[in-house]
């Protein structure tokens, strides 16, 4: 290998494998993620998702397999490229801002250049996530739906190449999900990261994702557009597991 690629995918996983101490998590996964899609990697808890992510981000490593991000490998045998150099943004369901900082300096934090160019910027998010009002608050001054639509102007400050993000929605009160799902998605697209949304929860990938790739067991079982896979899930098992779709 050359150290390049010709596909135009974003993101390219190949036969990622993970052990812990022999026990495989994750077995076999390959995924593709183009700019401006959102895939949902979907599956019940302790399938392998999260290992899956953090192999991605460079926070953990493979046992074996490959991941190349915009034709570059960042992962592989003999490569790592360290996570702040893989750009990616990330989103945990614990999002945590910095308390100290101000909500203009929580966006601007991973931001390089002029402190005219992180101005404009900072500005230029914070109109899209509807919060320029609390440009010089605190985070303790902000809801919990608002502090999540900072985090989101956070790590899409750097225009990251890709999106990864962890269960982002499920700290949320029920009644603010569907709202901040819906604006999130419809900034993500405004911004055009490939955006991996990882989920256990099969309506919210039905309602974000334009593919959605179905795990179990570290494995993906089954992937395409999302009706497609509601509409024809692959064996018993995954019927059950979106039957609670409503
Ligand atoms: P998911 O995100 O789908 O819920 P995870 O990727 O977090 O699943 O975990 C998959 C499995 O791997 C689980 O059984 C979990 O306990 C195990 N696991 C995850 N991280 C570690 C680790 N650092 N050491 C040992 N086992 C781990
Ligand atoms: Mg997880």
């Amino acid at each position: 290998m050359d150290g390049t690629n010709l596909t135009t995918a974003r993101l390219d996983i190949r036969d990622l494998h993970r052990e812990f101490g022999g026990r495989p998590v994750v077995r076999g996964v390959s995924l593709s993620l183009q700019a401006g899609q959102v895939t949902g990697l979907l599956g019940p808890s302790g399938c392998g998702k999260s290992t899956t992510l953090r192999i991605i981000a460079g926070v953990d490593q493979q046992t074996s397999g490959e991941v190349w991000i915009d034709g570059q490998q960042v992962a592989g045998p003999g490569v790592f490229v360290p996570p702040e150099r893989r750009q990616i943004g990330l989103m945990f369901q614990d999002f945590a801002l910095f308390p100290h900082l101000s909500v203009a300096d929580n966006v601007a934090f991973g931001l390089k250049g002029s402190r005219t160019e992180k101005r404009i910027r900072v500005h230029e998010l914070l109109e899209k996530v509807g919060l320029a009002r609390f440009i010089d608050s605190f985070p303790h001054e902000l809801s919990g739906g608002e502090q999540q639509r900072v985090a989101l102007a956070r790590a899409l400050a750097p225009r990251p190449s890709i999106m990864l993000m962890d269960e982002p929605f499920s700290g949320l009160d029920n009644r603010l999900r569907d709202g901040i799902r819906d604006e999130t998605l419809g900034i993500l697209k405004d911004e055009g990261a490939a955006v991996l949304l990882v989920t256990h929860e099969p309506e919210e990938a039905m309602r974000m994702a334009d593919e959605i790739a179905l795990m179990r067991d570290g494995r993906i079982v089954q992937s395409g557009a999302p009706y497609n896979i509601y509409n024809a899930p692959v064996d018993l098992k995954a019927a059950a597991f979106f039957s609670d779709v409503n």
